[in-house]
C-alpha cells in the first residue's frame, strides 16, 4: 500500500489516544486498550507504540467497578494475542509471541492455539506450537485444538497438527458423537485422522524435531506426562522455547476464572454451542430489562 503513511507519530496518534492523561494508572489504561485495538487492526507499528507506551502484553479486559459503575472495554473480550488470532493477523501474531504474550492464557476456557485451530489460521497454529504452546491442550468442553480444526473442515490445519505431534487417539469420543453434518471438508480431515491413528505413529513434542516414535521411543514429560521428547536435548530445547511456561496448563480449570465478564463470555459461549446463535434472540425477548 504506497498510500499508507505510518510514522510513528500517526501510529502514536491512532492508537495512544491524544487526550491527556492526568495518571499513571489512566495512561496505563490508555496503552492497553491501544494494545487490543491495534491487535485487533492487525496493526504491528501499533503494537510496538502501545508496547513502548507501557501496556501490559497480557492484558485481559474484563469489568471494573469504578465510582460510576462498572465499566468494560466493551470492544474487546481477550488479550492481544486471542484478538490477533481470531482474526489471522499473523504478523502481529509473530510479534507479540516474540515479545513474550502468554501462550497459556484462556478466553472462555479457550487458549491461543484452540482459537488458531478453530479458525483454520495454520500459519498461526505452528507460530504458538514453536513458542511452546502444548498442541494437545483441552478447553473447558476437553477440546483439543485437532477437534476444533476437524470441527472447522480446515484439512491443512489438521494435517499440521498431526505433524506437530497431536494425538489422535484423544479423538475417539469426539469421532464416535459424530461431528454433525458430515461434508466433504470433514472428510478430508477424518481421512487424516484415520490415517494417522492406523500408524499409531507419536512424534516428538519438540516443534523443531518431530521425530516419529512410539511409546518405548519417547519419554513423557515427569511433570506434565502429556508431552513426549525422543531425547534430552529435544526436551531441553522445548522447554526453553515455552513448555516451561505451559507445562501443567493442559487442562482448565474454571474455578480460576474470577472475572465477571470472562464468566459471561463463558456461559454465553455454552450456550450458543447448545442451542445456535438464533437461540440469543429469543432469549433477550424473555430476559427481564435492567432497573431505570
Ligand atoms: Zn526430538
Ligand atoms: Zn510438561
Amino acid at each position: 500500500m504506497a498510500d499508507e503513511v505510518s510514522t510513528d507519530e500517526a501510529v502514536h496518534e491512532r492508537y495512544i489516544a491524544p487526550d491527556e492523561v492526568d495518571t499513571d494508572e489512566e495512561a496505563t489504561d490508555e496503552a492497553n486498550e491501544a494494545l487490543l485495538n491495534a491487535a485487533r487492526d492487525g496493526s504491528v507499528d501499533g503494537i510496538k507504540a502501545a508496547l513502548k507506551a507501557g501496556a501490559d502484553i497480557n492484558f485481559k479486559p474484563g469489568f471494573k467497578r469504578e465510582e460510576d459503575g462498572w465499566v468494560h472495554h466493551i470492544a474487546h473480550i481477550g488479550p492481544a494475542l486471542y484478538t490477533a488470532a481470531i482474526r489471522g493477523h499473523v504478523a502481529v501474531v509473530s510479534l507479540l509471541l516474540r515479545e513474550g504474550a502468554s501462550v497459556v492464557q484462556r478466553t472462555s476456557s479457550m487458549a491461543p492455539l484452540h482459537i488458531a485451530a478453530m479458525k483454520g489460521f495454520t500459519e498461526i497454529v505452528d507460530l504458538l506450537v514453536q513458542h511452546g504452546a502444548t498442541v494437545d491442550v483441552r478447553d473447558g468442553w476437553l477440546y483439543t485444538p485437532l477437534m476444533y480444526a476437524c470441527d472447522a473442515k480446515s484439512a491443512d490445519t489438521v494435517r499440521r497438527l498431526i505433524e506437530l505431534g497431536a494425538r489422535t487417539d484423544y479423538l475417539e469420543d469426539y469421532l464416535a458423537k459424530g461431528t454433525g453434518k458430515v461434508t466433504d471438508g470433514h472428510k478430508e480431515c477424518l481421512k487424516l485422522i484415520e490415517e494417522a491413528k492406523k500408524t499409531k505413529l507419536l512424534r516428538c513434542c519438540n516443534p523443531k524435531c518431530g521425530k516419529p516414535g512410539d511409546g518405548s521411543t519417547l519419554e513423557l514429560c515427569g511433570k506434565c506426562k502429556l508431552t513426549r521428547y525422543c531425547s534430552r536435548d529435544c526436551q531441553e530445547q522445548h522447554w526453553s522455547v515455552g513448555h516451561k511456561k505451559c507445562c501443567g496448563h493442559d487442562v482448565y480449570n474454571d474455578e480460576e476464572e474470577t472475572d465477571p465478564l470472562q464468566q459471561l463470555v463463558s456461559l454465553m459461549t455454552n450456550h450458543i454451542r447448545h442451542f445456535g446463535s438464533e437461540s440469543l434472540e429469543a432469549l433477550s425477548a424473555v430476559l427481564p430489562s435492567a432497573p431505570q
